[in-house]
């Protein structure tokens, strides 16, 4: 048997090898290294394949989101509502341009924002509500928009590329529910790229202008800055992987689904564990496949299980609203009590696109070994 991944990039690269490598020979050979055709090819097929207004790429989903709130005109001090529970980044950005981070706390069983807080956090400076869809299953998208009273919604794709979402009786992809979706190309993303990557599916046509604008130094044309932008480029490179990759986003994602399935059947009698909520209305993507291990079992099984060769993460650890960098300028509501739990409970199992029977046999032997033993 192979050695177990959290994500195995390696092998996933093995299986295309030829085709990215040509790709990337002959971009090597036009030398046109930014904003080439290749960035352009897709930018096009990631709008036909989730059926966007406009997609703009940039240089990682961080900037993404920078991107996307500099779109927005706000003043400092304007609130951005944003899950307790998610990646640092998210909160980053936020702070990073002056504004504040109103930070709500998520439910226990889809670990994202329910729209009940959201409306309760809702005040006179809120400017903006930033669901993420975490681990690849969307946010209730639906209770969201209903509360929101027109405030602009940026959704964080970062993990949930190619999910989508039942809204009034239609499958739409994440990132086309709110005004912009901002995902991120990083290697291990569901489709990632071979190195930093992002970009921003925008619905308003004026805004993507100023969005692609604000991405190259707020020019309108070269060396005419009409805003104070940053410099933010998907490369052609990364285009050039990133092309080959979305032609088999379809099949990438049905390999985590059913990894994800085989997970839940064979671990589903184990009563110490909590398994991942599927929510109805969302085809969750599985970017992770994240147990609740009750009992505080959560550290002893993760210890257990790397002896027998079998990495697992936590993601995250530490709630935002206790990190150093963040803990003195957001806004709480509430006692964020449930992000809490999460972080002491949470372990992610590998989920990947190469992930075999007989991988997942074992890791789930030794899930239920642990159980039977402890
Ligand atoms: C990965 C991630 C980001 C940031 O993307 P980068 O490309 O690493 O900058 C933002 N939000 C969430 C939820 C993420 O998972």
């Amino acid at each position: 048997m192979r050695k177990i991944e959290m994500v195995d990039l390696k092998n996933q690269y093995l299986n295309i090898k030829d085709k990215i490598d040509r790709k990337i020979s002959k971009s090597l050979l036009t030398s046109q290294f930014i904003q080439g055709e290749n960035v352009k090819k897709i930018e096009r097929k990631i709008k036909e394949k989730l059926l966007c207004n406009n997609v703009i790429s940039c240089g990682n989903g961080t900037d993404a989101l920078l991107l996307s709130l500099l779109a927005m005109d706000l003043k400092k001090g304007d609130e951005v509502i944003i899950p307790s529970f998610t990646y640092g980044a998210t909160v980053e950005v936020v702070a990073f341009l002056g504004y504040t981070p109103v930070l709500i706390d998520v439910d226990y069983s889809t670990f994202n924002i329910n729209g009940n807080l959201v409306e309760e956090a809702l005040g006179s400076n809120t400017k903006i509500i930033l669901p993420v869809h975490l681990y690849g299953q969307c946010a209730e998208m639906d209770s969201i928009i209903k509360v929101s009273k027109n405030i602009p919604i940026i959704e964080d794709v970062a993990q949930a590329f190619n999910a989508q979402y039942l809204l009034n009786n239609q499958w739409i992809y994440a990132g086309n529910i709110g005004n912009i979706g901002c995902t991120s190309f990083f290697p291990s993303k569901n489709l990632g790229c071979y190195g930093d990557g992002g970009a921003l599916m925008v619905k308003d046509d004026e805004q993507a202008k100023k969005i692609k604008m604000l991405a190259n130094h707020g020019q309108s044309t070269r060396y005419i800055h009409d805003l104070i932008g940053i410099n933010s480029r998907l490369d052609e490179i990364q285009a050039c992987i990133l092309i080959e990759k979305i032609k088999k986003i379809d099949d990438y994602t049905s390999k985590r689904q059913k990894a994800a399935t085989f997970y839940d059947n064979a671990l589903k009698s184990i009563t110490e564990l909590i398994l991942p909520y599927r929510n109805p209305k969302s085809n969750h993507v599985f970017h992770q496949y994240t147990l609740k291990v009750k009992n505080d079992k959560r550290d002893q099984l993760k210890e257990f299980l790397q002896k027998k060769g079998i990495p697992t993460k936590i993601y995250y650890p530490i709630p935002n609203h206790k990190q150093n960098a963040y803990k003195n300028i957001i806004k709480k509501t509430g006692d964020l009590k449930i992000t809490e739990q999460l972080c002491s409970e949470i372990l992610s199992l590998p989920i990947h696109t190469e992930l075999s029977k007989s991988q997942l046999n074992y890791i789930c032997d030794q899930v239920i070994t642990f159980f039977k033993v402890k």
